[in-house]
């Protein structure tokens, strides 16, 4: 038993030290990542399951790493995050977003809007709406076409400066999104406080309604509440059949994830878009 424990300690310390040497590379490399335009957007579709039509599309970071290829943002967003990256690379993505949104609009037709992430200490940043309307004005857009998406847990920290600015975004036409709904503990008391335009449920709470009735409770009742609140709800993680039509069940219209699509490059996405026009 000694030498096993003492095998793992060692592969454990290991594991350690590639995550040690991974941050050493990422904050080594992000500022020379952001000048070169190794960051992109990927994007994917949320559909409405009655109609089939796509209603938005969320915009997600990815870093085309010269030497490491595609890294995923689950591995460098909580580095940046630490090291106060985060804004920059969020601002970097939001401009791509209203890039996007700009071609949409010269092409003619219905823009779609485009939902960004907003890390919690963007929320911290007071010049955020300065910002945020800079980029609406220099690529002719409106601020209902960019929603925001800011997680459960980034409410937490210092709730009264982020009341007030989730407000002061709102007061100004932006749709604010709670992401991440009932993956935290906090969800319920957050609601009390917080007005936002919408919910988007957790797939860790989807995927639990298959194992527990206690979770397809709580859902429902979730959605029953977002009704009253005058809220939306958005459910994301959504892979199979019967997940669609559990939630087409219980009156969720709104629905992302890879039974409809997984994010695609900009090219591909484009490419599906017009191919669902056509159809
Ligand atoms: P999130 O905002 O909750 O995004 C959902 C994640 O689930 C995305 O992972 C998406 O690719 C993935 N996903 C979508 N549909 C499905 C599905 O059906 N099944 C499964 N298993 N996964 C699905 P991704 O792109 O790796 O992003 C991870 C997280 O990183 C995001 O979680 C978000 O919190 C953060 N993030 C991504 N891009 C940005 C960004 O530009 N700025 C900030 N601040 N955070 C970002
Ligand atoms: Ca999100
Ligand atoms: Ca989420
Ligand atoms: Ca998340």
């Amino acid at each position: 038993i000694k030498g096993d424990y003492k095998q793992r300690y060692a592969y454990y310390d290991q594991g350690m030290r590639d995550l040690m040497l991974e941050e050493q590379m990422i904050v080594r490399d992000m500022e020379f990542a952001l000048v070169g335009r190794q960051f992109c957007i990927y994007l994917q579709p949320v559909c409405n399951i009655k109609t089939n039509e796509i209603v938005s599309v969320e915009a997600f970071a990815r870093w085309n790493h010269p030497h490491n290829g595609l890294i995923s943002p689950a591995r460098f967003i909580p580095v940046f995050e630490r090291s106060g990256f985060i804004g920059r690379l969020d601002r970097f993505i939001w401009e791509e977003a209203c890039r996007f949104l700009s071609l949409q609009r010269e092409r003619g037709g219905k823009v779609v809007p485009v939902s960004v992430n907003v890390s919690r200490l963007d929320l911290y940043n007071l010049g955020l709406l300065d910002f945020l309307q800079s980029l609406l004005k220099k690529y002719g857009l409106e601020p209902w076409m960019l929603r925001l998406e800011v997680t459960e847990s980034a409410y937490t920290d210092n709730p009264q400066q982020m009341i007030e600015m989730v407000g002061k975004l709102r007061a100004n036409g932006f749709v604010v999104i709670m992401d991440d709904f009932g993956k935290g503990y906090s969800s319920l008391n957050l609601l009390k406080d917080f007005a936002v335009d919408a919910l988007k449920i957790d797939m860790s709470l989807l995927q639990e309604v298959e194992r527990s009735e206690r979770a397809g409770v709580i859902v429902e009742a979730v959605v029953a509440m977002a009704k009253k609140l005058a809220m939306d709800i958005i459910v994301e993680g959504v892979e199979t059949k019967a997940q669609v039509e559990y939630l087409a069940g219980i009156g969720c219209e709104t629905i992302q994830g890879y039974y409809f699509s997984r994010p695609l490059s900009e090219a591909d996405f484009l490419v599906r878009m017009l191919r669902e026009q056509a159809a």
